[in-house]
């Protein structure tokens, strides 16, 4: 369902693809005003979350009674427009104009050119799935999600950070998790028994935990685990460059995710990127084997 207003006020002149100002007190008079007041009740209500920019658009969830939505609402050709699963009756409905206002309020930038879910390219695999997700039973497809959680973990974590359930015991979880491999790991190759496999399992299963601590909330602690990891990991790398002939897993494949889970956690806490590239630099100089290699980053 798609839906238009028109009256979006430009930045002055020149590609359409820039940033637009919105005329906030314009958009509210020039939607129907049921649709305004069910749009504010909505908000008053706190149904809207998870709040995200989206083709050039804002985009959210919008729980509306028993209904939960993914409206999408941005500028199309000059005009307001929006796309939601209620298929409202020809205007935009009021589930968009919440996630509007949301964007408002949390300044979110609009594209003056934004593409709608509907217009976006999808890859031809990515339709293949949707095609067969829409052929599923709600139950079916609860069923194949809960399967898929409980076999992994990032998929797992992901799915709950979704829906708003990670609490504080999945964090101190997360972060045991990894402590345990740091620690494991860095006696891997202690003692006369070991295999390059050893090297390379551990190493794999830092960069998996690694992964999962970034979908949690940013913490100073989980920095500094994987900052760990980070060390331990280029230690091992060395016997991993040795081993060039026979290893199957390349020192990067471990060291590429655990340098971009620092990284990550880095920008979250402290969004200042002169800080990030000092804090890179001191780590590189302690890892003699090119885990961190700011050439690369
Ligand atoms: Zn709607």
């Amino acid at each position: 369902m798609s839906a238009e207003w028109e009256g979006v006020r430009w930045d002055g002149v020149g590609s359409a693809a820039v940033a637009v100002r919105i005329d906030i007190e314009a958009f509210g008079e020039a939607i129907r005003p049921a649709t305004r007041e069910a749009a504010s009740a909505l908000r008053r209500a706190g149904a809207v979350s998870g709040l995200e920019e989206a083709g050039g658009g804002a985009q959210a969830v919008v729980r509306d009674g028993a209904r939960i939505l993914q409206p999408w609402i941005g500028i199309v050709d000059g005009a307001f427009t929006g796309e939601c699963e209620c298929r409202g009756d020809g205007g935009l409905c009021a589930h968009a104009v919440a996630v509007a206002l949301a964007a408002f309020d949390d300044d979110l930038r609009w594209s003056g050119a934004a593409v709608p879910p509907s217009a976006a390219e999808v890859p031809s695999e990515r339709l293949r799935y949707a095609a067969a997700v829409e052929r599923l039973a709600p139950r079916q497809l609860a069923a194949l999600v809960v399967d898929q959680a409980a076999d992994d973990r990032l998929f797992a974590t992901v799915l709950l950070r979704t829906a708003g359930m990670l609490d504080a015991a999945d964090h101190e979880d997360a972060q045991r998790r990894l402590r345990v491999l740091v620690e494991t790991s860095a006696v891997v190759t202690r003692g006369p028994y070991w295999e390059i496999s050893h090297v390379e399992e551990a190493g794999l299963r830092l960069a998996a935990e690694a992964t999962v601590l970034c979908e949690l909330p940013a913490t100073t602690e989980a920095l500094d685990l994987v900052e760990r990891a980070i060390l331990v990991w280029d230690g091992l790398a060395g016997h991993l460059i040795d081993a060039h002939e026979v290893r199957g897993v390349d020192p990067e494949e471990v060291g590429n995710p655990l340098v971009e889970a620092y990284i990550d956690l880095f920008e979250q806490l402290d969004p200042d990127p002169a800080e990030l590239s000092q804090r890179l630099s001191q780590l590189a100089d302690k890892c003699p084997n090119g885990t961190v290699d700011l050439d690369v980053l």
